[in-house]
């Protein structure tokens, strides 16, 4: 098995690009047993980012995407987008340092939350990230003292009648009908405002829900232009779809979408139009395997679900693994995700039982799955949970002492190579890469990453 190093302390296993992802799960699994190791893991596919890079621009090539760092901080991540090109979405002082660390240029980096703490605005003036976003007076003052050259976007309401998996209208968005004052106070302050923005909350789950916010858009910036500001930027924000499981997919959205910024913003109206994705990029790229650490046969219930989905009295069985929703599946309570067990053996009998299944936590609270139907198992057994890329490690914690899973990434050996042609050279921005990826644009550069050939399989980090 060839290993290759990226960065430090990540290992990246190559393999065929035709072997399935169940098969690497086992793999591990049984690498892992035979150290008696029987800690969760997510498992990363590298490949699957550079995929969705490719997709994105060939169906949305207008709009340059800036990754959202909060839904999936995890460093080779960051690095693998950082050399495609990729901008970057930061909400706070902590990720803009970590961006800029990699050694991505301040203008790729769009401050993207329009409520900011003072210091790290002025953190932002130091590290010259001018671009944020704004949505209501008070933010303006704070960054006429702290960045007075700042290039503000203004982020908007967009329509509400459209269903999303995690509504972020609550929150954040200037109404529309609110935006021309708020323009006309910055101009009073003499800030540069240079374009409009909006986010149809994550997880959108209708296309019609990106065209009717870029009409919204489309008659703020028309405003704004009319008050003397310079606009030259859209930013459509997140709310796409990470995996192939979703409502609406990504092909449908792109075609909305290019149709609705072609009539609105035009090549010609000369507008960058940029992204904040989040979950598009991570969420298939990522799955997780726990280990059952105990198991209960139920057979009088309080649980009055259970006991009516046990019709033929055969029993449920409870199931206790050890990652829960006060660690990576915190998703279930913080994204409004549901997620879905595939087993990693097959089973000894595959009659199935009314399931349920638990964090290891005291909590009750600390509930995966219920009501599910599985085959009997054991305890030592893994199950797998795939699509687990977005909004699961990034908010984890070590609630009760439960320690947080390892983390193991692979890549299909054809796209590692065209990564980076030659494992032992550091490519340079100009290196024949754009070459073997034909969709990466102009200005898209590509960043210098540390890359080395190691030959052995890496080491679960086990006792
Ligand atoms: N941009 C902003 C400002 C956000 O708050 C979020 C998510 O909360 C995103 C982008 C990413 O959204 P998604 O993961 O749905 O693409």
């Amino acid at each position: 098995m060839k290993t290759v190093g990226f960065g430090k302390n990540c290992k990246v296993q190559l393999h065929s690009s035709r072997k399935p992802y169940m098969e690497l799960v086992q793999e591990r699994v049984a690498h892992l047993e035979l150290q008696h190791c029987e800690d969760a893991f997510f498992l990363a596919d590298l490949g699957d980012i550079v995929k969705k890079y490719e997709k994105w621009m060939e169906l949305l090539p207008r709009v340059e995407p800036f990754y959202a760092v909060k839904c999936n901080n995890d460093p080779a991540v960051l690095k693998l987008l950082a050399h495609l090109g990729v901008g970057f979405d930061c909400a706070s002082k902590d990720e803009i340092s970590r961006v800029l660390r990699l050694g991505v240029r301040p203008s790729r980096i769009v401050y993207a939350n329009p409520c900011k703490q003072n210091s790290f605005i002025r953190y932002a003036a130091k590290e010259k990230v001018d671009l944020m976003t704004f949505d209501n007076e008070a933010e303006l003052y704070k960054i006429k003292n702290a960045y007075p050259t700042a290039r503000l976007v203004l982020r908007i309401l967009p329509p509400a009648n459209f269903k999303v998996q995690c509504e972020l209208g609550n929150k954040f968005g200037c109404h529309p009908s609110d935006a021309r004052c708020l323009l006309r106070k910055a101009k009073e302050h003499g800030l540069n405002v240079v374009g409009i923005s909006f986010h149809v909350g994550s997880g959108v789950e209708e296309a019609e829900a990106f065209s009717a916010a870029v009409e919204t858009a489309a008659q703020v910036f028309n405003e704004g232009q009319a008050l003397g500001f310079d606009f030259d930027l859209l930013d459509i924000g997140g709310g796409f779809p990470g995996h192939s499981e979703a409502p609406v997919t990504f092909k449908e959205i792109a075609t909305v979408l290019n149709k609705a910024l072609n009539k609105h913003f035009p090549p010609k109206r000369n507008v960058r139009i940029i992204a904040e994705p989040g979950r598009y990029f991570v969420a298939s790229a990522f799955s997780i395997t726990v280990n059952i650490i105990a198991k209960r046969l139920v057979t009088s219930y309080l649980d009055k679900d259970m006991a009516e989905n046990d019709k033929d009295g055969k029993g449920a069985f409870m199931y206790y693994v050890n990652d829960g929703v006060y660690g990576s599946f915190n998703s279930l309570l913080y994204d409004h995700a549901s997620v879905e067990a595939r087993l990693v053996n097959a089973p000894v009998n595959p009659m199935e039982f009314v399931t349920s299944v638990w964090g290891p936590t005291c909590d009750g609270l600390d509930q995966i799955l219920k009501n599910a139907k599985l085959p009997e198992l054991d305890v030592g057994e893994f199950i797998n949970f795939p699509d687990m890329g977005a909004y699961t490690l990034c908010a984890g914690s070590t609630f009760n002492g439960m320690p947080r899973p390892d983390m193991f990434y692979h890549c299909s050996e054809n796209i590692w190579n065209t990564l980076f042609p030659s494992d032992l050279k550091v490519p340079e921005p100009s290196s024949p890469i754009t070459k073997s990826l034909p969709i990466l644009k102009a200005g898209h550069q590509l960043e210098k990453v540390e890359i080395d050939v190691l030959s052995a399989s890496p080491t679960p980090v086990c006792v």
